[in-house]
């Protein structure tokens, strides 16, 4: 369904950027991967899938490294059809308490760079008149949560800025939206876990269903696959009047 189409995922190193990268993959889309760790393993695994990788290191908190990386994309395969802004951190700490320099980076990290990446990605797309821009919010786009003040104020911005995106595009083939994810057990949320079995004394085990008990009833991590079917289904023709949502994938957490 993606064959000839290239797409880029912010984040894709690891977790649910891997997990998209993947899933378009296997619809026949070239990928350039972004983020920090171990490259190579990454790039083998979307080689693996038949299709044409890349990687680009851009630190996402750096404007000037973005706009190398997307240069990067559109000279290596002539465009970048489908965004993905999935790059983010996390930092927990009440707001009196909170780190100021955690502050920006979640801040430029989490929101700023879908803004600088989208505003590079688009005149190509509005030239072919066809592209897909799907931004990782959160579940913590559509609600708070204490000690999460700037992951919350940038998922929100996230949300934002999905509605725009998909409004100054909407008469054209060029769509723009948003997914929110629950609890998704990668490294970001394995820090969460261990945190609250350090704090509480408990097992890892124990952990996990602290925290889903917490905010999902399902009582179950949702996973990059099912993210990245998700946005599959936004990049195919059925998606090409999808404009503007923000889709919860939370096992229920936004439905209480
Ligand atoms: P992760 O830690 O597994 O992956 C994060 C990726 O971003 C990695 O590839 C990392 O190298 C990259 N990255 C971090 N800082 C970067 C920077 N400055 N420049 C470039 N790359 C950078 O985390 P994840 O859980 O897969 O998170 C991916 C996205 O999903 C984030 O935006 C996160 O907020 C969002 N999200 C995660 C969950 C969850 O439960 N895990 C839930 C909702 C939303």
């Amino acid at each position: 369904m993606l064959a000839n189409k290239t797409a880029l995922v912010t984040g894709s190193t690891s977790g649910i950027g891997l997990g998209i990268a993947k899933a378009l993959a296997r619809q026949g889309a070239n990928i350039v991967l972004n983020g920090f760790g171990d490259v190579e393993g990454p790039k083998a695994e979307i080689a693996a899938l038949g299709v044409q990788v890349a990687y680009h290191g851009a630190d996402m908190s750096k404007p000037a490294e973005i706009e190398d990386m997307m240069k990067f994309a559109a000279e290596r395969f002539g465009r970048v059809d489908i965004l993905v802004n999935n790059a983010g951190i996390q930092h927990v700490a009440r707001i009196e308490d909170f780190p100021v320099e955690k502050w920006d980076a979640i801040i430029a990290i989490n929101l700023t760079s879908a803004f600088h990446a989208s505003r590079l990605a688009i005149p190509a797309m509005r030239a072919a008149n066809w592209g897909r821009i799907i931004n990782v919010a959160s579940v913590h786009g559509l609600v708070g949560s204490a000690e999460k003040s700037a992951y919350v104020a940038a998922k929100h911005g996230v949300v934002g800025l999905t509605k725009v995106t998909a409004l100054e595009n909407a008469a054209s083939g060029v769509t723009c939206n948003a997914i929110c994810p629950g609890w998704v057990l990668t490294p970001l949320v394995q820090k969460q876990v261990d945190a609250k079995a350090a704090a509480l004394g408990i097992s890892n085990e124990e952990a996990k269903n602290a925290l889903l008990g917490e905010k999902e009833p399902s009582m179950q991590f949702t996973t990059p696959e099912e993210l990245g079917e998700l946005a599959v289904f936004f990049c195919s023709p059925a998606g090409s009047n999808v404009r503007g949502v923000a889709w919860n994938m939370d096992g229920g957490w936004v439905a209480q």
